[in-house]
C-alpha cells in the first residue's frame, strides 16, 4: 500500500493517486477528463459563514421594512411578515401559512441546520476527512 494521496473522479469513478501539489488543482481525469481538485482545507468553515450570512440577513430582511412610501408628509410602509397578516385578513389563512412555511420558516430551519451541523465539523468531529481529501 503506497503512501500517496487518492482521489476518485466524480464523474466516472476511478481511484487515481494524486501528484504532491500546492494549489487545489490535481490534473484531469485519464477516462473522462473531467478536472480534478481537491476540497479546500478549511470547506466547513466557509459554508458556516455562508450559511450564518444568509440567516442573518433573512432576518434582516424581516426586520426592516420592505417598502415605505412618504407622501405629503404621511409614511407608510410595510414589512415582508406584514403580507401574511394581510393575506389572512383578506380570509387567506392557508395560503398564508403555506407560504410563511416556504418563505421564512423552512429556509431558517435549513440555515439553522447547516449552521449546527457546521459547527457540530468544526468543534466536535476531529476526523480528518471532513477537513480534507
Ligand atoms: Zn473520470
Amino acid at each position: 500500500m503506497s503512501n500517496k494521496k487518492k482521489i476518485i473522479c466524480e464523474c466516472c469513478g476511478i481511484i487515481l493517486d494524486t501528484p504532491t501539489t500546492s494549489s487545489n488543482f490535481v490534473g484531469k481525469c485519464p477516462r473522462c477528463g473531467k478536472k480534478l481538485v481537491y476540497l479546500h482545507k478549511h470547506w466547513v468553515v466557509y459554508s458556516f459563514c455562508f450559511a450564518i450570512t444568509s440567516f442573518l440577513f433573512a432576518i434582516l430582511a424581516d426586520i426592516l421594512p420592505y417598502l415605505e412610501i412618504n407622501s405629503s408628509g404621511i409614511t407608510s410602509g410595510m414589512k415582508v411578515l406584514d403580507y401574511f397578516d394581510v393575506l389572512a385578513n383578506q380570509n387567506y389563512t392557508i395560503i398564508s401559512v403555506i407560504i410563511l412555511l416556504c418563505m421564512q420558516v423552512l429556509p431558517l430551519f435549513v440555515l439553522l441546520c447547516i449552521i449546527l451541523t457546521d459547527l457540530a465539523c468544526i468543534f466536535f468531529i476531529k476526523n480528518k476527512i471532513f477537513y480534507c481529501y
